[in-house]
């Protein structure tokens, strides 16, 4: 039986209570034979800012380093509100991403039919959207320099942030996305804004000229990122795998994400490079929502955007694809009976907590192995 080593940092707020639904399936899928995870926990965010006095600690970030996959809940909330800007618990996943260089944020947007409701859009526009977002997550605007306001000595002031982008931070990110592409429905859609932005002209090359060279296999089309946006919203199922920058993708995962319905059913994964001596990649895994502080220790928290994370990192980490369908079909199961935490609840007549939630979808599993 494979083994897997996975670092679980549970952080704060709802976090530790949505991981623990994926420790019973991790345990499950241990118990029958299927796969075996070892599990490590460690400590991120406020959780290790209580205890360490810092957001991460050194030795949590060599786990996490040596780990297969690292798999994280959320992290923040009031209770830090005061902490210095360093400490804050954020710099503990920032760190986290930079360090590892986990430079491919994968956020796939998919609809399942019994939520199609819950959409803001009419459910023609969304039922069966199935598509990924690929961000470029280390570069770009977020961290280009000069990045600074300087006071102008008049009464005004200047804000400065430096868009710059590398001939191999394109590559990579468009490997990706292409690579991706082949699994899917073999379609990658290049966003940028070449018409006003040099990074925007470098970008189309690269990823024209990568296209060529290594994947002329894929269709690909590029929009300018305005018009994406627009496109997302008027006939998302387009879309395949879209691939942008920093501060594109940090727009349009958002617009895409919300195409679906609640940030309680988003997961999303950070990938590195390969490791040339074991082929796996440094990868995160994470819901997109945050720790909740409103719901925390309710119960109230929807565990699938949780679940569904563990079954990226099964199916990106560790080559279980079929183990991953096998989940994704556990939780359309357990939607289509109408069970519904209170996030999701809609018109239906009651909710269930975040235990009875992963009791169900390991249920659903169970029946399916
Ligand atoms: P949030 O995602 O925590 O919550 C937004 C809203 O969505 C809240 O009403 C919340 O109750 C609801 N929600 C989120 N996840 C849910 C789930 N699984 N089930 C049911 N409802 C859910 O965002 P926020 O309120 O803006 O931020 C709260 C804290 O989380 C802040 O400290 C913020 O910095 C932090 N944050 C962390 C991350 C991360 O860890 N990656 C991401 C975003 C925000």
């Amino acid at each position: 039986m494979a083994s897997y080593k996975l670092f679980v940092l549970p952080g704060d707020g709802i976090g530790p209570e949505v991981m623990a639904e994926v420790e019973k399936i991790a345990a499950f899928f241990t118990q029958q034979g299927i796969a075996k995870f070892e599990i490590e926990k460690g400590l991120v965010g406020g959780a290790a800012y209580d205890a360490h006095g810092v957001s991460i600690s050194e030795d949590d970030m060599k786990r996490a380093d040596a780990a297969d996959a690292i798999l994280l809940g959320a992290v923040g909330g009031p209770k830090w509100d005061g902490v210095p800007y360093d400490l804050r618990p954020e710099a503990g996943l920032l760190r986290l991403r930079k360090d590892l260089v986990l430079f491919a944020n994968l956020r796939p947007a998919i609809c399942y039919p019994a939520l199609a409701d819950a959409s803001s859009l009419k459910r023609e526009l969304i039922d069966g959207l199935d598509m990924m977002l690929v961000r470029e997550l280390t570069g770009g605007l977020y961290f280009g320099s000069p990045k600074e306001i300087t006071d102008l000595g008049n009464g005004q002031k200047r804000g400065v942030d430096t868009q710059s982008y590398e001939t191999y931070e394109i590559e990579r990110i468009g490997r990706v996305a292409f690579e991706l592409a082949r699994k899917r429905r073999n379609k990658v859609t290049s966003c940028e804004k070449h018409n006003v932005m040099k990074s925007g002209v470098l970008w189309r090359e690269v990823i024209i000229d990568l296209h060529k060279r290594e994947f002329a296999d894929v269709e690909l089309e590029h929009q300018l990122a305005d018009a994406c946006g627009m496109q997302l919203v008027r006939r998302p199922k387009q879309f395949d795998v879209i691939v942008t920058d920093n501060l594109f993708g940090d727009l349009l995962s958002d617009v895409a994400a919300m195409l679906t319905g609640s940030l309680g059913m988003l997961p999303s994964a950070s990938l590195g490079a390969i490791d040339a001596k074991t082929g796996l990649r440094k990868a995160l895994y994470e819901p997109v929502h945050g720790s909740a502080p409103d719901i925390a220790g309710k119960g109230l928290a929807n565990p699938i955007a949780m679940i569904g994370s563990f079954g990226m990192c099964l199916r990106y980490s560790f080559g279980l694809g079929e183990l991953a369908d096998k989940i994704e079909t556990a939780i359309a199961t357990v939607l289509a009976k109408g069970l519904r935490t209170a996030d999701i609840k809609g018109d239906a007549p009651s909710s269930i907590s975040t235990v009875q939630m992963g009791n169900a979808v390991l249920e659903a599993l169970r029946a399916s192995i």
